[in-house]
């Protein structure tokens, strides 16, 4: 594909022919072309802009009056667009403080302010209904001890206090933020026997060591706190108390005892103006080089003589979750689903998170009902989902794909996933059936405020020594509402952002907010429209192709990376992956036969039946169901996907071939040597789907 798309570009700059769809006959190109560039002219930056406006005004935080007023903004929106939307309600346990408080007791008394101030150059800072600084799904707890330092708070970090005989046991924990999710450095310092946790926001990570703080630049102020979920959502995400069903009124529920995904012991984020008097009073060694901060202090690790007394409480009701939801069903095949989600709560007022990747989702639904009046009628049903309750942990996402497993494992085709979006380079995470797809699309949407293709930008940005693909799908780990979808259904997603990293100075903070966005954020909202036109273009093409566009020789390519990444891990010598290797060179040369058929029976499409395409359809959006095992990962059942989970101890990244590499991370040879055979099955698996959809190809 990689050369025919070279001859094309060499063409197209020659003659401007038609550029070639996967998935459609060859002389469709152009009528496929006028539609679609049809579509990319609909975005307009003025109206993102005021959809980012209307949903950032308020706080709306999961269970809060804000997020149901701007679940019913969107429902409005979705139906004057044209589009037939509704409300789906769901329920989940959703905690909000009641009382926090961090007072450092020696060597001298001081409370921490915990208190994120209002800024007169941002108008939304002083908004009432802000909810206050703290990490959902924390514990309970009222606890009192010396601090110890521990970096990060990832497993690496307790090995290095564990070389310097620092025991964290019955002790409370200072980590920062960054490495890994949240919800891992509070997992790990339980595990390492920890009675609290304070996670902050060191100025090297996202404040001034990184650029000017706000109001002056992007970045975070001395008093900007991030706040976020600790719930284990690499075990499962969701309401913790419906693992494995969704979670509606009458419903049955886990007592909170019950439900393994909370956390055990007290947990509070803070700013670093509050860390710092307590890293000031923290002795013992000087924390090593790469430890170390950007605060003006020597970094110690302690224990003590900083001891601090944290203390924090919740309100832990059920409280109701708004997914809004719209359809537009497919003319010719109604039960073939393509959708399209990105969360509508935002901790604070929200404006880059989530409201820019919504207002986003939003115009593409406005570019589809204006599509639909000029006559255009979806071969494909699509699906627009605004979710609930992402930032607890992907709750309404979660909730609403396991109410509909059953029939969403009959007719998801892809499930596109947003979240941020703001100025910078476009990154996508997902399934690597797709990237050839993904490129097509690259090439045809043009780079926000620039005069080449989002794929020119790629290819520069790569630079000219990487002789690989223009543009790679990386494997998805965890963090949005894809994860449900992919990990736990094995529906082929994409997860697309445009971003530069700046955000993070404000993010989860009461100054992400839409006076940050003007300024900061995606000042000209061309990084909205580009969004939707991308994902106009996804849509389009991926609701209408006669073939879907799927592709196999890249997820070959891309399993023997990480099975050779696997086998270069220290130990690895120690696994049997000698079935395993055997049983992807078939597969790989599977991908390839299966990939002759296909160009084959797209030669083909003119004659086609109906009834033949949909068999082949059905088989090809299959192949990522095959990289799932009903029994899930090893002590996590839910995650089902033997290729990518989020990982256990990192969360945010993924590990690809989790079942053996995890178990080889951990030492634990025994449980690595079965899921090398487990491995081998499921890479027969997909060798088998790619089979079936080359004999249903064949019969096209
Ligand atoms: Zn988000």
């Amino acid at each position: 594909m990689k050369v025919l798309l070279s001859i094309w570009l060499t063409a197209a700059a020659l003659v401007a022919a038609p550029p070639s769809f996967r998935g459609y006959p060859a002389s469709a190109g152009a009528e496929r072309q006028k539609l679609e560039e049809a579509a990319r002219a609909i975005p307009d930056p003025p109206r993102i802009r005021e959809y980012i406006r209307r949903m950032s005004a308020a706080p709306h935080h999961a269970g809060s009056p804000g997020s149901k007023a701007v679940a019913e903004y969107a429902l409005g929106l979705l139906r004057g667009f044209g589009l037939d939307a509704r409300i789906e309600e769901f329920e989940a346990l959703l905690p909000t403080p009641l009382h926090r408080s961090v007072e450092l007791i020696e060597p001298k008394s001081l409370r921490a302010a915990m208190r994120e101030p209002a800024l007169a150059e941002d108008r939304s800072s002083g908004d009432p209904g802000q909810l206050d600084t703290f990490n959902s799904y924390s514990a309970d707890g009222d606890v009192t001890a010396p601090v110890v330092y521990v970096n990060y708070g990832i497993p690496a970090d307790y090995e290095e206090l564990a070389r310097m005989r620092v025991d964290v046991k019955g002790r409370i924990v200072l980590a920062r933020y960054g490495a890994s999710w949240r919800g891992t450095k509070a997992k790990v310092a339980a595990e390492q026997g920890a009675v609290g946790v304070l996670i902050y926001s060191d100025p090297r990570e996202d404040g001034y060591f990184a650029g000017d703080v706000y109001p002056k630049g992007p970045f975070r102020p001395k008093d900007g706190v991030q706040r976020g979920s600790v719930m284990d959502m690499p075990l499962y995400p969701g309401d913790p108390l419906s693992p494995g069903w969704a979670s509606e009124k009458g419903s049955k529920r886990l007592s909170r005892e019950e439900a393994p995904t909370i956390m055990n012991i007290p947990v509070a984020p803070i700013s670093y103006a509050d860390a710092l008097p307590i890293l000031e009073a923290l002795e013992g060694p000087v924390a090593p080089e790469r430890w170390r901060g950007a605060l003006p202090v020597t970094y110690h690790i302690g224990p003590g003589p900083a001891k601090v007394r944290l203390r924090v409480e919740h309100d832990w009701s059920i409280k109701p979750v708004y997914n809004v939801v719209a359809r537009i069903p497919g003319a010719q095949w109604p039960d073939q689903w393509i959708l399209y989600g990105n969360h509508h709560d935002a901790w604070v007022n929200g404006a880059a998170d989530p409201c820019s990747g919504a207002a986003a989702l939003l115009e593409t639904a406005r570019t589809a009902g204006q599509m639909l009046r000029r006559g255009w009628k979806p071969k494909r049903t699509l699906i627009f989902a605004l979710w609930d309750a992402e930032e607890y942990g992907l709750i309404g996402s979660t909730e609403w794909a396991e109410k509909y497993a059953p029939e969403l494992d009959r007719k998801a085709v892809v499930y596109f996933n947003t979240d941020m979006n703001t100025k910078g380079s476009l990154g996508a995470g997902g399934s690597a059936v797709l990237e050839e797809f993904l490129t097509e699309v690259l090439r045809d949407v043009r780079a926000p405020g620039k005069a080449k293709s989002l794929l020119q930008a790629a290819e520069e940005q790569r630079g000219k020594q990487d002789a690989g693909p223009a543009f790679r799908v990386a494997p998805a780990g965890s963090g949005s509402d894809y994860t449900a979808f992919l990990h736990h259904l094995g529906v082929s997603s994409l997860n697309l952002a445009f971003g530069d990293g700046d955000t993070a100075g404000i993010y989860h903070s009461i100054y992400d907010s839409f006076d940050w966005f003007e300024r900061f954020g995606d000042p000209d909202y061309l990084h909205g429209r580009a969004m939707a036109q991308l994902m106009a273009t996804s849509l389009l093409r991926m609701a209408d192709a006669p073939l879907l566009p799927f592709e196999f020789p890249r997820l070959a390519r891309a399993i023997q990376e990480y099975l050779t990444d696997l086998e270069k891990l220290p130990g690895a010598d120690k696994v049997d992956l000698a079935a395993a290797r055997r049983e992807l060179d078939l597969l790989a040369r599977e991908a390839k036969a299966c990939e002759q058929r296909y160009q084959q029976a797209a030669a083909r499409l003119a004659s086609a039946s109906q009834d033949a395409l949909t068999k082949a359809n059905e088989s090809l959006m299959r192949t990522e169901r095959s990289f799932l095992r009903a029994q899930g990962l090893p002590g996590r059942e839910w995650m089902k996907n033997h290729l990518y989970a989020p990982g256990a101890y990192t969360g945010y990244s993924a590990k690809t071939l989790p079942g053996v590499r995890e178990a080889v991370e951990a030492g634990r040879w025994d449980e690595a040597s079965r899921h090398a055979a487990v491995l081998a099955e499921v890479f027969r698996a997909i060798r088998r789907q790619m089979q079936e959809a080359g004999q249903a190809l064949a019969r096209i």
